[in-house]
């Protein structure tokens, strides 16, 4: 059981065994929730469930959720193709509880489900709890049998909806994958490293933050989990880094042929995980009917296929490379997603047209950041000015050039950055505030159907000028 098929049918088999409902994957565009740039866990379609705002037919319920941390408050962009673990566009499998089980429960078919559904070798696995939670340390101890060691007291260990709303401790599980690779045990110095992995989160929602100084206990408290599916894929898959695993490798695999980079260096290696990764998430989201654009989610998106397309630059991709690897996408995930293959031609065409137009301008805006950065080194800072200069004149996202001169150990100064777009920008439209009312997949296909696959408007009608999140 190691293929991601496999692992999304084990798990939603497991739960609806338990008497769950198995509830699709919510859109990307939350709807209804203005609040949220993108979908970022499984419990953001049940936010108002968890709340009693909202009524359904069940009180437990399991998902395989779309995900997309690119923006806001969770931000993995950063980390793609520098850490082994994360992704903008992930999947994240999950149960819940409305008001029915709670700790015990959570805790019980979690570790049933990784240690004799998948089989996961309990010597190895370590988790943790608030260091309050004496009742999940308790209930771990009983049901895991767990050392004390191996149950490890973490202050991270607290979630929250927002401001106010439900709140409560949570517990994580790790894997120990082996002494080769760098890193300590969570709650350690050095527990950043890959050794150590996190893959399964519980969030035991138990009080109510009420205002900002009352919080109160819920009558009836609710289970929120998420494990990420590549995460455990590459568990089972016997590999320590995400970007090995089998669909990642088709993927790659289909970069490195249409770019003929070859190299096996660890930045061409990164530049094509980093590829590979935002060829996901680009295409999921324009296959909801996200375009390109200045502001908001299409300025997200503009980010993550720019910031990809500088990759494919940098390892000496000649033509545009993003849209030669959809059908590689369409291939690995078409079937569990039919909005890949149903949006292939709008996906192609839409990478095709943005890299067309950021080729010329990439290029010759790297070249001007190569001119501004030849005296800088180590420790050193690139001005405002000019990382100005490059988003407005050459279209380089802020986090493009920071991402460009990362590698150097170079940072741009931001807060000069901010004051030039000011300066220049007196009118520049108001920060993304939000309208909750982005295409969902099914009016984008309605219209699409209406109006007929080829009628593109979305480069004529976006606006000129740019907001930075
Ligand atoms: P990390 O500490 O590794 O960044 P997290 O604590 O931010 O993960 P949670 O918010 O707890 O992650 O999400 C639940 C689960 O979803 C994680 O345990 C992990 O398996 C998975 N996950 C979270 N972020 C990512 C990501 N960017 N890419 C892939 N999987 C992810
Ligand atoms: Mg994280
Ligand atoms: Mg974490
Ligand atoms: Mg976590």
């Amino acid at each position: 059981m190691t293929s991601l098929a496999d692992l999304r049918s084990a798990f939603l088999a497991f739960f609806a065994d338990r008497d769950h409902a198995v509830v699709p994957s919510s859109p990307l565009v939350p709807r209804n929730d203005p609040t949220l740039l993108f979908t970022n866990a499984g419990m953001v379609q049940f936010k108002n469930v968890f709340t009693g705002a909202e009524k359904r037919p069940y009180t437990k319920a399991t998902s395989v959720q779309k995900c997309v941390r690119a923006g806001g408050k969770h931000n993995d962009l950063d980390n793609v193709g520098y850490t082994a673990r994360h992704h903008t566009f992930f999947e994240m499998l999950g149960n819940f509880s409305f008001g029915d089980y709670f700790k015990e429960q959570a805790i019980t078919f979690a570790w049933d489900f990784v240690t004799k559904t998948i089989d996961l070798p309990k010597d190895k696995l370590f988790v943790t709890v608030y260091p309050k939670d004496e009742e999940a340390r308790g209930l771990w101890k009983k049901i895991s049998g767990l050392s004390d060691d191996r149950i490890i007291g973490h202050e991270s260990n607290l979630w929250a909806m927002g401001p106010v709303g439900p709140c409560g401790y949570c517990s994580e599980i790790f894997i120990d994958q082996g002494p080769s690779l760098w890193g300590g045990p969570p709650g350690s110095p050095e527990e950043d490293g890959d050794r150590f992995l996190e893959f399964w989160n519980l969030v035991f929602m138990q009080f109510e933050q009420v205002d900002e100084n009352t919080r109160v206990e819920l009558p009836r408290p609710s289970i929120d989990t998420g494990m990420g599916l590549e995460r455990i894929a590459a568990i089972l898959q016997g590999v320590t880094n995400n970007y090995d695993t089998d669909l990642f490798r088709h993927l790659i695999a289909a970069s490195v042929e249409f770019s003929g980079a070859r190299g096996n260096t660890d930045e061409i290696r990164a530049s094509h995980r980093v590829i590979a990764d935002h060829l996901r998430a680009a295409s999921f989201l324009i296959a909801e009917g996200v375009l390109p654009s200045n502001e908001g989610r299409g300025y997200v998106l503009r980010r993550i296929m720019r910031r990809a397309m500088r990759h494919a630059h940098l390892i000496g991709s000649k033509d545009p490379l993003m849209y030669r690897l959809v059908p590689a996408l369409v291939a690995e995930m078409g079937e569990a997603y039919p909005e890949l293959p149903r949006g292939q031609a709008l996906i192609v065409e839409t990478l095709k047209l943005e890299e067309s137009r950021f080729r010329e301008t990439l290029a010759r805006g790297l070249k001007l950041l190569d001119e501004a950065t030849t005296t800088l080194g180590k420790g050193d800072t690139l001005d405002g000015e000019t990382a100005f200069k490059l988003y407005d004149t050459y279209g380089f996202p802020l986090d493009l050039t920071q991402d460009a001169l990362k590698a150097r150990h170079i940072g741009v100064d931001v807060t000069g950055f901010t004051d030039a777009m000011n300066r220049q920008r007196a009118e520049a439209r108001k920060a993304w505030a939000g309208s909750g009312e982005a295409a969902t997949d099914t009016q984008w296909f309605a219209l699409q159907d209406e109006f007929g696959k080829t009628e593109f408007l979305g480069y004529d009608t976006e606006e000129a000028e740019g907001t930075v999140l």
